[in-house]
């Protein structure tokens, strides 16, 4: 099997993304089964300082593209460099977060390299030489298994799901030469806008509270950021509620929105459409509120509340703020 598990870190202003613990974290388990190497990337601009942190999550090696063409991620950019270095040391698999940023380069730095896919996966089985990508589909009610013919494994997987864990390596930092011609760029951010609310975002958030059309105006959304308030949560919202005007896009969960795997995801007045449920699915425990008992939800929902959510939600965060 794998004798080198590549792991692509994700760092924005000099922070690792928490999915990048993940990604590292679960090479190290599949390296620590198949008695591989463990080798993370990182790349941006400033960033050497940060590098030697994801030893602690069990790198042995940490590469390093420090330059200021890498400052904020684009695909060209980013795929010249790593494709560059995976021809050179050639890996056996490459791990990388299916996160916006990560769905974006791990498609197309499969294809420069020539690797092998699987994507947005939430189990990785590994026997010997066969390596088994899990990937939910249809809304997460199928599993498929994912194999690999040769070549290079890559796999990216969902955040949320594969626990970053502490497990301290050496964590030696290598620097990777970086050559970019950036008059061949294709690609330039000419601005990027930060969103300053000092949320979590959902793709990351360990609980939502989200809200749909039963919310039944824009203004009602104050109960369900009271509670989020309060649980520490991110409030996210269905289609209907953002086609209405009601939230911002930013926070639409689903087939057309975001992927979320939290902890907790508490749904108000939302009905269980099979395009929500492709971004929710997957979470970990579900509580559903809806005064409809017939509502789809209910199928996915490991707790469900019939009852009219003006009810509901305001007498629930009065027991939590007792509690908390
Ligand atoms: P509804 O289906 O109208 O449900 C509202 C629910 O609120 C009902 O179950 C009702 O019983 C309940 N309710 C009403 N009042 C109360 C109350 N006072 N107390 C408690 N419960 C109450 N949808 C997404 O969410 N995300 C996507 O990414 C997405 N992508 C799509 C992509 C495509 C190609 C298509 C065709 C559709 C997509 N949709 C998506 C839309 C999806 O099909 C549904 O229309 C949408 O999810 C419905 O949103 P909802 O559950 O908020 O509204």
């Amino acid at each position: 099997m794998a004798k080198s598990i590549w792991a692509v870190a994700e760092q924005r202003d000099g922070k690792y993304r928490k999915i990048s613990f993940e990604v590292v974290s679960e090479a190290r388990r599949i390296a620590d089964k198949t008695g591989a190497d463990v080798i993370a990337v990182v790349l941006g601009a400033g960033i050497e300082g940060i590098a030697s942190e994801l030893g602690k999550y069990g790198a042995d090696t940490v590469l390093v593209a420090d330059d200021s063409a890498l400052e904020v991620y684009t695909t060209d950019a980013y795929v010249s460099v790593l494709s560059a270095a995976i021809k050179e040391k050639n890996p056996d698999m490459v791990l990388v977060g299916a996160s916006v940023q990560g769905k974006d380069l791990s498609a197309r730095l499969a294809a420069a390299v020539d690797a092998g896919l699987a994507m947005d996966c939430t189990e990785i089985k590994v026997d010997g030489d066969e390596v088994i990508a899990v990937r939910p589909i249809f809304a997460g009610k199928i599993f498929s298994d994912i194999g690999f013919s040769n070549g290079i494994k890559m796999i990216s997987i969902r955040p949320n799901v594969f626990a970053p864990e502490e497990n301290e390596k050496a964590g030696s930092v290598e620097k990777i030469t970086v050559s970019i011609d950036a008059d061949a760029l294709k690609t330039k951010v000419v601005d990027v806008q930060a969103d300053t609310s000092g949320k979590v975002d959902l793709t990351e958030a360990e609980i939502i509270v989200s809200g749909g059309r039963g919310m039944k105006g824009p203004e009602n959304f104050s109960i369900i950021e009271e509670l989020a308030d309060l649980l520490g949560a991110t409030v996210g919202a269905s289609r209907a509620a953002v086609d209405a005007g009601w939230r911002p896009e930013d926070d639409q969960v689903g087939q057309t929105g975001k992927v979320v795997t939290p902890n907790l995801y508490i749904a108000c007045g939302i009905s269980g459409a099979i395009q929500h449920l492709a971004g929710m699915g997957s979470s970990k425990n579900i509580v559903a509120v809806n005064k409809d008992e017939d509502a789809p939800i209910f199928q996915k929902a490991d707790y469900g509340v019939v009852e009219d959510l003006f009810n509901f939600v305001p007498a629930f965060t009065e027991v939590v703020k007792k509690n908390i």
